[in-house]
């Protein structure tokens, strides 16, 4: 699969499901331990000068972390949050000596304990700093709209975000400031889970839609999260997910049958992404 994916525009993006599993992981693993050494190789990645940012966040100790849209944000105690973005293709390794280190990395911490974590980009991310007070008015995410797996994203919630709007159901979706943390491949069978059509417009949606929408985002973020996130995924051991091309239904399958109908899976463009639908289950 991940040869399928390369090939298209999803190249490694981790999406959700990818991040919940290592927020879980940095949990178990780092909590509470203390930040000895920082290294940052790439400022650009930064949103404070380097110096700055290593004053801040040296011997502080790691606190809970949580998954927000494609967003990592740990408590840095006392008072410090750190947030990451792996981009795409990025990694995030936890190492329990230096013998594992990767040759390249934007940013490495070494804990009291001699374990550390590094993160690299393949292509961009970013490592961010904020204060428990600045954290509201951080401008990449203070505009993140609500994670589909939190509580308060009930069917009334979605409704009630759908309301009034206009345009192509799979767009609202993409859009991190609606729902945070779906992208171009989970929303394939969203879309099918719920036989919406990409390009279905939210001003012809029925009650009826919305729930079927609601459950689908759902089901398929859950189940993805429970396998581990993505195949070509890799989590904080670097080990790769087990969500593989055998647990899509239509997503990346052109020409394979349709699980319900078995109409031929087609690949179609939808504005500036690609889109796989069962052409009779989800009809425009
Ligand atoms: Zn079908």
């Amino acid at each position: 699969m991940r040869s399928v994916i390369q090939s298209d525009e999803d190249h490694g993006m981790p999406e959700l499901p990818e991040i919940v599993n290592l927020a879980r992981q940095m949990n178990a693993k780092l909590d509470g331990k203390r930040i000895g050494r920082v290294q940052l190789t790439q400022p650009k990645c930064l949103n404070l000068r380097p110096e700055r940012f290593r004053r801040r966040i040296i011997k502080k100790r790691i606190g809970s972390t949580r998954a927000y849209g494609k967003w990592l944000f740990t408590r840095l105690e006392p008072g410090e949050n750190l947030l990451l973005n792996l981009g795409m293709g990025g990694d995030l390794r936890y190492h329990k000596s230096s013998k594992t280190i990767p040759k390249k990395y934007q940013f490495r911490v070494t804990f009291n304990d001699s374990t550390e974590l590094t993160a690299s980009f393949w292509w961009f991310g970013y490592v961010h700093l904020a204060s428990d007070s600045d954290l509201p008015k951080h401008a990449m995410t203070s505009k993140l709209g609500v994670s589909p797996i939190d509580e308060d994203f009930t069917v009334e919630k979605l409704g009630s975000l759908l309301s009034g709007r206009r345009g192509a159901i799979k767009s609202f979706l993409l859009d991190q400031k609606n729902v945070a943390g779906i992208g171009n491949v989970y929303v394939q069978d969203i879309l099918f889970g719920a036989r919406l059509h990409p390009l279905r417009d939210i001003k012809k949606l029925k009650p009826g839609d919305v729930q079927a929408l609601h459950r689908s985002i759902r089901d398929v973020l859950n189940r993805s999260i429970k396998l581990g996130g993505l195949k070509y995924e890799r989590d904080l051991y670097g080990r790769n997910g087990r969500f593989g091309s055998e647990h899509f239904m239509v997503g990346y399958k052109t020409g394979e049958p349709c699980p319900v109908c078995h109409k031929k899976v087609k690949k179609v463009r939808t504005g500036s992404t690609a889109s796989y639908i069962c052409p009779k289950c989800q009809r425009r």
